[in-house]
Order: structure tokens, then sequence, then C-alpha cells
């Protein structure tokens, strides 16, 4: 196949983890990168279903940090770029419903402390005043983070190609990767249907392809697709844009306005994933009908905390196939087993909040002297170079999806 193009670094995939690794390596001086995309345009699938919220309060320093990090990016990216991320920090409320979730509160905020978060605890009047129609006097702890806040997905993308073609970075939309060029064992290039791209560096950042990308270089890791979805109600009485993100972890929900509408969406008890074997490269995972049975759950179990909720019509339905891996954690960093070859995969459903910080991990793995523990843990060889099964993989994964809001995940 004749070369037609040529590249340090191809990035395969413009979700908001590939967008963001392209600005992140642009940021980092690497400007011989080229991102290719299949479809017409960026962020065009689990990216566009995306909520959009970002949490940075988590139960460990790093990933607050990388949240924080993410959240300083989006700041910059919503005052300096032209194109911009819509990113709004209203803030957010995290609401206990019991007093075991109460004090894994004060845990949460022992952990942001350290990492240097500002969060403070404060009482239901405050947090009413700041989301009219809830009634939160029955909480046992409600966890504020002023700096939190929400964003358009496919905006972020955007603001990230404006940024990194400023600096030399170059995407292609409508060119799938159809294969992998190795040489020696190490990376050499990419195929397209319009020819080969000669490259040292390939970027996994193929979301829900993420597996087949790899498997094109004869690796093998576990990516596991698992459905997730959200509801957009009609407008409110008294919802208004500037209101906080919420969560309530003992209800497994989380929720933000939508311009004057109530965005809500949850983590159900029982996950449902599927198995990247059963479509290929050029297929897609499976068609996603409205689950109403779990949909209706969320409006129920939000009941309790904003009453009103119960007689909003649903407008739109959201969802999609976010990657999860069997312990929870990101992709991030080059395989040992093919030099050349880098994940940015397993986003675990917070890869637009995540992207940014996913991004500077990936600059720190592949081009910092001694990266971080942290880093280093994200590393693909913890599945490459260890036995593992997909019947198990697919099991820890949807646990690590249902059990995404209990105490101490
Ligand atoms: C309903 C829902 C709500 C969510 N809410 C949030 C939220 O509030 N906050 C948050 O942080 N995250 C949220 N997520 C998760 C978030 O959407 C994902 O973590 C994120 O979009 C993953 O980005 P990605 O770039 O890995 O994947 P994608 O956006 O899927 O991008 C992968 C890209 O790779 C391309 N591709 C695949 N194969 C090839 C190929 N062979 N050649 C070229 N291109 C290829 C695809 O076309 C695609 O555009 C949500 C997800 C869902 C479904």
């Amino acid at each position: 196949m004749a070369i037609v193009d040529t590249a340090e670094i191809v990035i395969v995939g413009g979700g908001a983890i590939g967008a963001g690794v392209a600005y992140s390596l642009a940021e980092a001086g690497k400007s011989e990168v080229l991102l290719l995309e299949k479809e017409p345009q960026l962020a065009a699938v689990t990216t566009a279903q995306a909520a959009g919220l970002v949490g940075q309060v988590r139960s460990d320093v790093e990933r607050v940090r990388l949240a924080m990090w993410s959240v300083k990016t989006f700041s910059e990216l919503q005052k300096t770029a032209e194109a911009k991320p819509a990113w709004r920090q209203v803030g957010s409320l995290r609401i206990a419903g019991s007093r075991a979730r109460a004090e894994e509160f004060e845990r949460l905020k022992a952990t942001c402390d350290e990492a240097g978060l500002e969060v403070e605890l404060i009482d239901a009047q405050e947090a009413e005043r700041r989301w009219p129609g809830m009634t939160l006097t029955g909480a046992e702890a409600i966890l504020w983070c002023p700096t939190d806040g929400y964003l358009q997905p496919a905006d972020l993308a955007m603001a990230y190609q404006h940024q990194a073609r400023q600096k030399g970075v170059r995407f292609k939309t409508g060119t799938p990767v159809t294969d992998i060029v190795l040489r020696n064992g190490r990376v050499a290039g990419v195929r397209t249907p319009a020819g080969e791209i000669a490259c040292e560096t390939v970027i996994d950042a193929a979301g829900a392809h993420g597996w087949h990308v790899a498997r094109l270089a004869g690796l093998d890791l576990p990516i596991v697709p698992v459905r997730h979805e959200y509801v957009i109600t009609v407008p409110a009485e008294g919802i208004r844009p500037e209101q906080p993100c919420f969560r309530v972890p003992d209800a497994t929900l989380y929720g933000r306005p939508d311009v004057n509408a109530l965005l809500l969406g949850g983590w159900e008890p029982a996950a449902l994933s599927c198995d990247p074997r059963d479509y290929g490269l050029a297929g897609e995972p499976p068609p996603i009908a409205e689950d109403w049975p779990v949909l209706a759950n969320f409006a129920e179990f939000m009941a309790p905390y904003y009453p009103p909720v119960g007689s909003l019509g649903v407008r739109h339905v959201f969802s999609g196939w976010p990657t999860f891996t069997p312990d929870g954690r990101f992709i991030v960093g080059e395989s040992r087993r093919v030099p050349g070859f880098v994940f940015a995969a397993g986003c675990n459903a917070h890869g637009v909040s995540g992207s940014a910080g996913i991004g500077r991990h990936l600059v720190e793995a592949l081009f910092e002297q001694n990266p971080s523990d942290y880093v280093k843990s994200l590393s693909p060889d913890r599945f490459t170079e260890n036995a593992w099964d997909w019947a198990d993989a697919r099991t820890k994964a949807q646990a690590v999806y249902e059990t995404y809001y209990h105490i101490g995940h």
C-alpha cells in the first residue's frame, strides 16, 4: 500500500479523549501529530451522549488532582480559546442520605483537603437556596464543591481541536483506521482506505472500538463497553442554568440543569455490558432502546429530594457505551509488548471530565523520565502481562459500574 502521509504520532479516535490527547501533546510541544476519526465530525459517538458533568470530589488524591487539572484546563479554554467548551463553573452539591454516607463525606473532604481542592459541608437551607425546589432537611450531610461544574462535551472537543490546530496538530475526519503496520514488532504506521500513513507512535483512543484497534496490533485488553443512560425533562419552573450539579449517591443519581430543564441520570444496579468480540472494527455495539423501567426509577429515587420531578415529562433520552476496565482505572501509556502502541482508553464513564487529565498523564507516561507511581499504575501492561479472561473481566467491569456511588468506590 502506498504511503500517502507521515506523522510522528497518529491518534485513532476523535472523541473527548482523542481530542484531549491531541491538545495535551500540542501543549507539550508535539506538533507532528495527526488525529484520525472515522465519523464525519469529532465527538460524534460516546462523547456526543455525555452529560458533561465535571466532578472533582473523588476518593483518592491522585484522581482528585487529575480532575482538578481538567477543571483548570476547562477554565483556561473558556477564558482564552476562540472555540469555547461552554464550561459553567456552577459548583456541585453532594447529598448524603445515610449516616454512613455522611461519614464518607468526612473522608472525602479530608482527601480533597490533602489534594488542595476547596470543599465544605453546608446545611440544608444553604443547599436549598442553591437548588430551589429541593427538600434537603432529611439529608445527613451536604458537601459543596464550588469549583465543579458542567460543559458541553462536543464543544470541549472543538475547543481542544481549535487550540491543537494552532500548534500544528492535524485532524482528519471521515478516515477510519483499518489496520496497524508493524515492522520488527514495533509500530510503523496505520492503514486507511486512502493509503498508509507512516508513524512511530499510534495512540488508541477509539472508545468502544478500543479493543478492536488494539487487536490490529496483536494486543488483547479488557476494554468493556457498559451501557449508560440519562434523561432530560421538559422545562421546569424555577430551574436555571446557573444552578449547581448535584449527586445523590445513596439513590445512585446525578443531575444538573439543562438550560431550564432537569438532566437526571444514574448508575444502574444491574449493569448491561457488551462483548466487543461480538461486533467488528467496522461494526457498532448493539443499538440501545430506552429502558423505561430503569429511567422511571431515576425519577422515583429523586422524588424525596426534588418532589417536582414526578410531574416532569421526559423530553429526550441520551445513552451510549462508555468503556470500563475490570479495575476501574484508565488505561494510559505504551505497551511493553508492542513498542509505539499507546493506549488512552477505558474511560470508566468519566472520559469527558477526565480528558485533560488523561492527556496530561499520557504526556507524562511517554515523555517524562520518571512518571509517577500513579501514572505507571495505569499502564496497559497490567493486563497484557497477567492472565485474565473475558467472563471475569465483564463481571468486574460491570461491578465497577454498579458500585460507582458505593461508599469508598
Ligand atoms: C449517557 C452518558 C452520560 C455520560 N456522562 C458523562 C459525564 O457527565 N461526564 C463525563 O466525564 N463522562 C460522561 N460519560 C462518559 C463519556 O461520554 C466518555 O467517557 C467519553 O465520551 C469517552 O470518550 P472517548 O473519546 O474515549 O470515546 P468516543 O467519544 O466514543 O470516541 C471514540 C472515537 O473513536 C472513533 N473510532 C473508533 N474506531 C475508529 C477507527 N478504526 N478509526 C478512526 N476512528 C475510530 C469513533 O468514531 C469515536 O468518535 C457519559 C457517557 C454516557 C453514554
